[in-house]
């Protein structure tokens, strides 16, 4: 059916084109690009013996003239984002300029600033409309997952949805003492970030990890949640009718929070650079250069992740609750395609995503987060391909 180029070829891009690999008849051609050409070649071995028609290419994303040339050799029909979010407007720049569809997992955020905002890639649709393209954004677990999770629910369930609460769980042990479950750099600096959410249209922030609840999840049992700021709140609060307060929180052990507290507070997770020997470092890259690769945290990791909406609002005049959810399980994960839960649970929407647009199903010109699109095929596909979720009228609320 297509060709994809996908670039980056991390924890999620090489869950990404596993799936892919799994799709031959719609992914007939990948080719996987990153900076370290290594790192491709890897992926490729794993996958020797696949319909898939796997290349490589060494790209530095960062420059949209090596974007540019590598989508004319290549030819993709789609441009799929894996690498990093600093990355995403080179890429889309590339795409405009080659005419070719564009797909990511995470939003624009300049390096220098620790600040998750769509209005970079919004400011693209024009653009994209014009050129007859279509784009992507947040087609991962959350952004991504969460987002069809609310737009199901908005077109079957509910007139009006007035209260959705986000809930992020992993319950994964990989036991080291300290480790990120994704690129430490943007996971640390998201976390360490000021929480927020929206209640009747406005913004309320938080300090950082300040806002701490328990919620029992299934299969995972009780945990302690944290309020934090999360880049699909933007985007749902203003594609769900009606909305009146939705917020996002995550599970943390007290391990992990004791063990960032220390890091902060000796100036690790800074991202303002200092002289060191002689030359600029930015601690937060040196950190990350020290803790576990999140690749090699895989065959350590024992447990399950739930990720979920819990939703409140009116049905027919009628007060209504649901909760869609998917449990995910590290070790299962990592049988089926050698990378733990996290990765997984991006990589997956990331191949199905990509699947709904090369089948023409999510194709429209402009720029898109994924509640704008139709959920049925993607809550479909996501049972299908290793992502199966459940629902309950009847979940506990968080107040
Ligand atoms: P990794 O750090 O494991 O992988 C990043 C990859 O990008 C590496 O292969 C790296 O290789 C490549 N890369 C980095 N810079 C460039 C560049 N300039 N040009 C080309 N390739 C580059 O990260 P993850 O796989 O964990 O995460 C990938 C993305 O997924 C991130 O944007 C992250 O924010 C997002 N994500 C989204 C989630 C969601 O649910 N929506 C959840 C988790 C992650 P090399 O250095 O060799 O170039």
């Amino acid at each position: 059916m297509g060709k994809a180029l996908i670039i980056g070829a991390g924890g999620v891009a090489s869950v990404a084109i596993h799936k892919c690999c799994q799709n031959p008849d719609v992914f007939e051609e990948i080719c996987i690009a990153s900076r370290t050409l290594e790192k491709c070649e890897e992926i490729k071995n794993k996958l020797a013996g696949s319909r898939t028609k796997i290349h490589t290419a060494q790209l530095d994303a960062d420059y949209t003239e090596e974007v540019i040339n590598l989508i004319k050799s290549f030819k993709p029909d789609i441009v799929m984002n894996l690498a990093l979010p600093y990355q995403d407007l080179t890429i889309m720049d590339a795409c405009l300029a080659t005419g070719v569809d564009y797909l990511d997992t995470a939003n624009y955020e300049p390096p220098d600033v620790a600040k998750f905002e769509y209005k970079w890639q919004w400011a693209y649709r024009e653009k994209f409309a014009q050129a007859g393209l279509t784009a992507l954004l947040g087609s991962g677990f959350d952004p991504g997952v969460t987002g069809v999770f609310c737009a199901y629910a908005q077109k079957h369930y509910f007139d009006e949805i007035h209260s959705i609460d986000i809930v992020d769980a992993n319950a994964g042990d990989h036991g080291y003492p300290f480790a990120t479950n994704f690129n430490p750099e943007i996971n640390i600096r998201e976390i360490t970030a000021n929480g927020r959410y929206f209640e009747n249209g406005s913004w309320v922030e938080t300090a950082p990890l300040s806002v701490k609840k328990v919620y029992d999840l299934p299969e995972i049992g009780p945990k302690s949640i944290y309020l934090m700021y999360h880049e699909e709140l933007e985007s749902l609060a203003i594609h769900i009718k009606g909305i009146k307060r939705i917020r996002f929180w995550m599970t943390f052990s007290d391990n992990y929070l004791n063990h960032l507290h220390v890091l902060e507070n000796v100036g690790m997770t800074s991202i303002e650079p200092i002289e060191f020997e002689g030359r600029q470092i930015i601690p937060l890259q040196f950190l990350k250069a020290i803790l576990p690769d999140p690749a090699s945290l895989g065959p350590r990791t024992k447990g399950k992740t739930n990720i979920g909406c819990i939703m409140q609002g009116i049905k027919d005049g009628k007060p209504r609750t649901y909760y869609v959810y998917n449990v995910c399980d590290h070790q299962e994960c990592y049988a089926e395609v050698g990378s733990q839960a996290i990765s997984y649970t991006t990589g997956v929407p990331a191949m199905i995503g990509a699947m709904l647009m090369l089948k023409g199903l999510w194709k429209k010109p402009g720029v898109f987060n994924v509640e704008e699109f139709d959920p049925d095929p993607f809550m479909e596909a996501l049972n299908k391909c290793g992502l199966p979720w459940q629902e309950s009228f009847l979940p506990t609320l968080l107040d």
